[in-house]
């Protein structure tokens, strides 16, 4: 029995070529890709990555939107794929999303509180109106809401910020261990984002639950994130201790995204054409074998074409199982050469 709440092993994910017109035109969103979430102490796991870099694909992949083309997404100890009834109903109720545009997941015909009516039924969670209210109230109150304030509105009715504390709030009344949030803060301002992301951290130390936490914004990983794995056209680049991967970036990849950012700047983001080529498109197509970021890398070596890197340990011996980068750079066989 292992302690792992939840692990993702070798996942992949490729778009398209089941049918026989779509030959020669798939997309690897994801490939192999591997986390593991201990049960405990609850953490804030990162992925981050640029627009395309398969975030929401791996989000959808662990709440089971969308068909996983080979490895395994495991809870508890239990394969996703093959669960049966009960395990599922389990499943779908621990592990909860929050998504980007709250907005979306509203029936803009129906007074706010429909949406907790709706869980509270779905999932049989009190066994009388009063009960009910009360949970409903309680969930709010964790997200620093008022059911009188915000119950009788109709969605349009409220902020954008107060949407996605409702949902939050929505997630937290089935007592999730974990939370996917795909890209929370990223439609709210500044000072919304600032108290999402507090509340976030709440509900790990306060309430035990554990985040997958998805953004394209590397400050608020560095201000929230326990580990974070960084994503490049599918493949994660580098992955470890959020800090020590931030302060310390090893890929060249991830040098190159740190590097560009003004050091105490908090606001910026990914984007824009410095990062993101069209070229990149094609490499994705073009270098199936090898590393995805060759055309780009100051460093490439020959090898980097042939077969795409594994993970390597970097930074010293204390931080080896805590930080590693898909790089040659850092095989150590190579070093040996060297010397
Ligand atoms: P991100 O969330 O990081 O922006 P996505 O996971 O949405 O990235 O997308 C990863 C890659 O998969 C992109 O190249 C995207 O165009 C492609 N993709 C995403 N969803 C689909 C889909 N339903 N069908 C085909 N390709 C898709
Ligand atoms: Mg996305």
């Amino acid at each position: 029995m292992s302690d792992a709440l939840l692990e993702i092993k070798n996942a992949t994910k490729i778009y398209g070529g089941s049918g026989f017109m779509s030959k020669g035109n798939t997309t690897v969103a994801l490939q192999d890709f591997n986390l593991n979430i201990q049960a405990k102490p609850a953490t804030i796991t990162t992925i981050a990555g640029e627009s395309g870099s398969g975030k929401t694909t791996l989000a959808n992949l662990v709440l089971g939107f969308i068909k996983i083309t080979s490895g395994q997404v495991i809870y508890k100890g239990v394969d996703v794929a093959t669960m049966d009834k009960r395990q599922l109903m389990e499943y779908r109720r621990e592990v909860q999303a929050v998504f980007q545009d709250p907005y979306a997941v509203y029936n803009p015909f129906y007074r706010v509180k429909h949406i907790f009516d709706m869980v509270l039924k779905n999932f049989k969670l009190a066994s009388s109106k009063e009960e009910g209210r009360a949970l409903i109230e309680d969930a709010l109150n964790v997200v620093g809401m008022r059911g009188e304030e915000v119950l009788e509105k109709y969605p349009h009715q409220l902020s954008g910020g107060q949407r996605q504390r409702m949902m939050v709030a929505r997630a937290y009344m089935l007592k999730p261990r974990l939370i996917v949030a795909d890209e929370p803060v990223s439609m709210v301002d500044a000072s919304l984002r600032a108290m999402i992301l507090d509340i976030m951290l709440r509900l790990r130390d306060e309430h035990n639950i554990s985040f997958l936490y998805i953004t394209h914004d590397l400050s608020t990983a560095y201000q929230i994130g326990d580990n974070i794995h960084l994503l490049y056209q599918g493949s994660v680049a580098e992955r470890g201790n959020t800090v020590r991967v931030i302060e310390n970036p090893k890929h060249p990849y991830v040098q190159m995204l740190i590097d560009s950012i003004p050091v105490p700047d908090p606001s910026v983001r990914w984007g824009g054409e410095e990062v993101t080529t069209l070229d990149d498109e094609q490499m994705r197509a073009m270098v199936e074998s090898g590393c995805r970021f060759y055309n780009r890398c100051a460093f490439h070596m020959e090898r980097c074409l042939t077969k795409a890197p594994p993970m390597y340990a970097v930074g010293g011996e204390a931080e080896k199982l805590t930080h590693e980068a898909a790089c040659y750079l850092y095989d150590p066989e190579v070093e040996k050469v060297a010397a």
